[in-house]
């Protein structure tokens, strides 16, 4: 049987282009527009991936057509033709590329990350092994699947969003199982951001880190204290690395990811502005804890 459902169909570059453009002219009383991208990956099994072309393409065209601003620079900047380019979740392989495009171009970027791999507890990017079992197609590998999450007969897609939530980021002989059952190597896997790709960071002068929590967990699904516990842990973590850590990205960063329990602890924890994924324009400065990204995955 050939399920007929492929990840990739959702991508659009122009989509994007599109939404950013007709965004601007109303923006006027916006500081920004804010935009997240994923990862940088030629082979695209990731969902949300760009085509390293693609990214280069945008990033030509906006530069022309738009002032490309740090995240720092937010506050003294009050152009409604502004933009800001985050990243949430990326590889080691998307770090190199976007330390090479942001000096290439000379563009700032914020890079959202979650601490696993600093904390030593998980190294791998176990979402991928979940995408490329459902983009097999193959029935045996996605009952397996549904097997190792106990998972009940669901469309595949409804299979795809239980699993993402459901994974346990430290649960590794689960993840070694998936990534096994996806046909990948343990070696050749790709891995989160570690030391070294921390110091990186450090050394080029337009990359900002923000934290992203720790396990990557749906936060409004969490009690209140596992909520301080998975903000405050990453800011630690991330201040380790001698980061001064003020912005946050919501894992996920639905409406339905986040709710006002965050927003005290954030602020608690010095964090001074939190990016949702939620596309909209409104004014940023009153909406500091909940702001809107535009998004290069087409929802
Ligand atoms: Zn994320």
């Amino acid at each position: 049987m050939n399920i007929g459902y492929r990840l990739r169909v959702f991508f659009s570059i122009e989509n994007l282009k599109w939404k950013i453009r007709s965004a601007m002219p109303q923006n006027f009383t916006c500081n920004a527009t804010v935009i997240t991208f994923h990862r940088i990956d030629n082979k695209n099994i990731f969902a949300p991936s760009i085509e390293s072309k693609d990214f280069e393409s945008l990033i030509e065209e906006w530069r022309r057509n738009y002032k490309i601003i740090s995240i720092d620079e937010l506050n003294e900047n009050n152009s409604n033709k502004s933009l800001i380019i985050t990243f949430d979740d990326i590889d080691t392989k998307t770090l190199e590329r976007i330390d090479f495009y942001t000096k290439k171009y000379d563009i700032p970027v914020l890079i959202f990350v979650a601490t696993s791999r600093l904390e030593k507890k998980l190294e791998w990017m176990w979402i991928d092994a979940i995408d490329s079992i459902i983009n097999s197609n193959d029935e045996n590998k996605i009952s397996a699947m549904k097997g190792i999450f106990s998972i009940p007969d669901l469309s595949v897609i409804s299979i795809r969003k239980v699993a993402v939530r459901m994974i346990k980021n430290t649960d590794i002989n689960l993840i070694k199982k998936l990534i096994d059952l996806s046909g990948d190597s343990l070696e050749k896997y790709p891995k989160l951001l570690g030391d070294k790709e921390i110091q990186l960071c450090k050394n080029n002068r337009n990359i900002v880190i923000g934290a992203h929590t720790g396990a990557h967990f749906s936060l409004r699904r969490l009690s209140s204290s596992a909520i301080k516990n998975e903000i405050q842990e990453s800011i630690r973590v991330l201040q380790k690395c001698q980061i001064d850590v003020k912005y946050f990205a919501y894992p996920y960063g639905g409406r339905l990811d986040y709710d006002g329990r965050s927003f005290g602890e954030l602020k608690k924890a010095g964090i001074q502005m939190a990016f949702t994924t939620e596309e909209s324009n409104q004014f940023l400065s009153i909406r500091k804890y909940s702001i809107p990204r535009f998004s290069y995955l087409k929802k």
